[in-house]
Parts: C-alpha cells; structure tokens; sequence
C-alpha cells in the first residue's frame, strides 16, 4: 500500500524537461509532455491495410483504392507484401525531428519518449495476437559501433516491458547496404538479398515460435519482408511485423 502511494505520488512529480518544447514533465509523462505527444500524426484511416502506406506517391502509384480492397495499389500489384502495422504516421514536425536527433544526433534519452510511443501503440495494435517473443531488425555492426545502439532494438526492449514479452536477437546484418530509399524497386529486393541471416546461437528459441518483428520507420517494406522471411524460414510458426512510423508515401 505504501509502496503504492510512492509510486503514485512520483509519477506525479516534475523530474525533467520535454524533449520537444522543454515545458515540465511529471515521469509518466516519459519526457514528451501531453500536448506534445498530441502532435505525434496518427495514420490516416485511408491507409493501406496491409502496408500502412498513406497518401498519394504519384499519378499512378500509390493511392488507397477507394472502394473494396483498402490496399494500396503497390499491395495490389505484389501481393506477396506483408501485413506491417504501425504506431504513427513520418510526418508532421515533430516526430521526423525526434527520430533524426535520436538516431543521427547521439540523443539516447530520447529512447524514452520514443520507446513509449512504440510501446503504447503497440499495446494498442497488438490486441488479440499471441506472442512468443520480440525481433528487432539489425544493424549492421558498423553503423551500431558508430551509432552506439540499434534503434529498432531500443524500441522493441521498450515494447517487451510493456508486454512482458522476451526479446531475441535473432538476426544479423551481414552487408552493410545502400539506404533502400535510394533504390528503384527492383534494387530494393536485389540490394537486401542475402543481408540478413539468422543467429546460429538463437535458431533453437526461433523455431516455433510466434515472432514480432520490430524497426522504427518502414519506408519501402523490403527491410521487414526479407527479415520475416528469414525468420520463417528458421522455423517460426508465424511472424507479424510493427514499426514505430510509416513513411506517408512511398518512393
Ligand atoms: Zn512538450
Ligand atoms: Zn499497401
């Protein structure tokens, strides 16, 4: 009971400045203040049901069809492209600033703020699916040597204390590849062939098991594809895929 009302009274308490406009934050607030977090942009309920793409990319691709299937017209087209749910929309101000301070500006406190939107949104998005365990998507080793950290792996230990779900690193990157938005889609797929391979010392908890891919911005959707591909391919009996944000169109 005293513990309790410890606990009750420090979420209560102001420990530190918002990381987007500096106002007080009491510590459930995870250092994003209230009516910041208000500005992180939901996806749009036109997205794509299956890649969560929004908007318009062009004259021809990319637009939602309106009427029956509520896939996007690159889903129609590849009907192989998984199912990714995400949190929030890569757009607005806000929450593209956060991520590039977080990922390129050496900012890891920002794992709060941005660790607890992934967590909330997938409590929410997550509803009725039974899980085993939580997979980021690596890094390659140089990038996380000069990064310090993987974001996707930030994100998902995030997820799996909310959860309480275990997290694997199952994966590896063995090539460090061109950035995919840089990439023509038949690039895209050639570029990540053989990137990911399963860690030989994890494959006894993969195999069976009920994955949940994680990465913090899926723009192209060959990333989560060819890594859920790896993982069933090690034996899980399925693997669903959530990222923090979607790109709003694809390139
Ligand atoms: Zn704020
Ligand atoms: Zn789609």
């Amino acid at each position: 009971m005293l513990i309790r009302s410890l606990q009750a009274l420090g979420n209560l308490l102001v420990v530190d400045g918002c990381v987007a406009c500096g106002s007080l934050c009491t510590s459930s607030e995870m250092g994003l203040c209230e009516s910041c977090r208000g500005l992180v942009p939901q996806l749009p309920s036109s997205s794509c049901r299956r890649c969560a793409q929004s908007g318009v990319a062009g004259p021809t691709s990319g637009r939602v069809q309106e009427v029956d299937s509520g896939l996007c017209e690159d889903c129609i087209r590849d009907p192989q492209r998984p199912t990714i749910r995400c949190c929030a929309s890569l757009s607005g101000e806000l929450l593209p600033a956060l991520l590039h301070r977080f990922k390129y500006g050496g900012e890891f406190a920002l794992s709060r703020p941005l660790g607890s939107i992934f967590a909330q949104g997938g409590r929410r998005l997550l509803k009725g699916y039974s899980l085993d365990a939580v997979v980021p998507v690596p890094l390659h080793d140089r990038r996380l040597r000069s990064r310090g950290f993987n974001q996707a792996a930030v994100l998902a230990r995030a997820l799996c204390r909310e959860l309480e779900l275990p997290l694997i690193y199952g994966l590896e990157r063995g090539l460090a590849t061109p950035p995919q938005a840089l990439l023509t889609a038949a690039e895209r797929a050639a570029n990540l062939e053989g990137a990911f391979t399963v860690r030989e010392s994890e494959t006894r908890r993969l195999k069976g098991a009920r994955l949940l891919l994680v990465d913090d911005v899926v723009t192209t959707t060959w990333t989560m594809r060819e890594c859920m591909d790896r993982l069933r391919a090690a034996g899980a009996s399925c693997v669903a895929a959530l990222a923090l944000a979607r790109t709003p169109r694809s390139r």
